[in-house]
């Protein structure tokens, strides 16, 4: 597999038309489009189509998912515990291993122009870490062409789930790179236990972690403070990230001005899905105070919902529309929480349209980021370490 390439009449997203030259999977030049390119390199022509860098899916649950399985109606309760006995039913009754749906969807992902993810995997005292060791073999199918972290995670509850802890140690001990948490407060019940525990297991084993925190209002500001604490007291800075945190769009300006300070300083991320009702983090306003913001899909198409399509483009419009955002600004910051806000919090190093970085590209029919997100056309070329490996939309097998 040759990974030495040339990209010729692309467009970058300033509207500049590029050549790139990548050799051994990485960009090797970017020159201005018309000068001498050597003959001896495949070429690929961008015809004036935009070249981006690889979208950044930073909060997903491929282990989870229903994709590629015939439609479901979605059948849970109205509270978050039935959604979670609902799935445990769910994915107790399925006879399609983890590797089939999730590969289907790492595919149908890289398609779409993503190349980089953080991946949630459940960890139970029922099944252990068997969704942990099928998505690690997953990550071996596909680790030539995208990098995908593991975060354990605790999805029926931590503490008041006796043995939950000793799986999520196994995990970590299986090489997972994040402890996950969920409501510290709202499902376990005591908060302070609960961070206790997962700082304890990130500082044991020198990994990241991840929260889940749903809960709204006093109770969840109060639990963003106190994991600004944790963090700070246990020297986390830069490795710990609130994955929901959908009680900062309750929060008064005061207050949110210093919570925001504490996480800019602590250098706690903050994930969003942008949801459609509710509170959500105000993203410009945390973007403004020096907090990185990445985004995610969360779950695409399992037992919560049967919506979700993994396009980061697509969860970037989500972003637009939840703050009717529309200026140009406004939309390449969009683009920015799915692809260098979420390298950043993903650690990914050398990432971007830049001379030395690795050359996992996206090349879409798009005027420039704007225009990507407003339309998302579906005729997508993803390149990954310098090798095709989607044209039109497919992925190439
Ligand atoms: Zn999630």
């Amino acid at each position: 597999m040759t990974k030495s390439l040339w990209i010729t009449a692309a467009r970058d997203s300033s509207g500049a038309a590029i050549d790139i030259e990548i050799a051994g999977g990485r960009i090797a030049a970017i020159l201005p489009t018309g000068g001498k390119i050597a003959d001896e390199k495949p070429h690929l022509d961008a015809a004036g189509r935009l070249v981006l860098p690889a979208l950044v899916e930073a909060h997903c649950h491929f282990d989870k998912t229903l994709w590629g399985q015939p439609w479901r109606p979605n059948s849970a309760g109205p509270t978050l515990r039935d959604y979670i006995d609902n799935e445990r039913r769910i994915l107790r009754g399925l006879d399609v291993p983890i590797a089939a749906r999730a590969g289907k969807l790492i595919e149908h992902c890289i398609a779409r122009g993503s190349l980089h993810f953080r991946c949630h995997v459940d960890v139970d005292p029922e099944f252990g870490v068997s969704h942990v060791e099928a998505m690690l073999a997953l990550r071996e199918t596909y680790r030539d062409i995208i990098t995908m972290e593991f975060v354990a995670f605790p999805q029926t509850g931590m503490l008041i789930r006796p043995g939950t802890l000793a799986v999520m140690e196994a995990a970590l001990k299986l090489g997972v790179e994040h402890v996950g948490g969920l409501d510290p407060c709202g499902i376990d019940n005591d908060p302070v236990r609960h961070l206790e525990a997962i700082f304890d297991l990130a500082g044991k084993y020198g990994r990241g972690i991840d929260i889940h925190l749903h809960d709204k209002g006093e109770l969840g500001l109060w639990q963003i403070e106190r994991i600004a604490d944790f963090t700070e007291a246990r020297g986390m800075a830069g490795r710990v990230v609130i994955s929901h945190a959908y009680c900062l769009g309750e929060a008064r300006p005061a207050r949110l001005e210093r919570i925001a300070r504490a996480l800019a300083d602590n250098g706690i991320g903050i994930m969003t899905t942008a949801p459609a009702d509710g509170p959500a983090p105000p993203v410009a306003d945390l973007r403004a105070a020096g907090v990185t913001v990445c985004m995610g899909s969360d779950g695409i198409r399992d037992a919560w919902s049967p919506l979700g399509t993994g396009d980061m483009l697509e969860r970037a419009l989500f972003l637009c529309l939840r703050f009717d955002w529309a200026r140009d600004e406004d939309l390449a910051a969009a683009f920015d929480c799915v692809s260098a806000a979420g390298a950043r919090i993903l650690g990914l190093r050398n990432y971007g349209l830049a001379v030395g970085a690795p050359a996992n590209l996206l090349v879409l029919p798009a005027e420039n980021v704007g225009d990507a997100i407003a339309r998302r056309p579906q005729e997508r070329t993803v390149i990954s370490h310098g090798v095709v490996i989607a044209r039109d939309g497919r992925f190439l097998s």
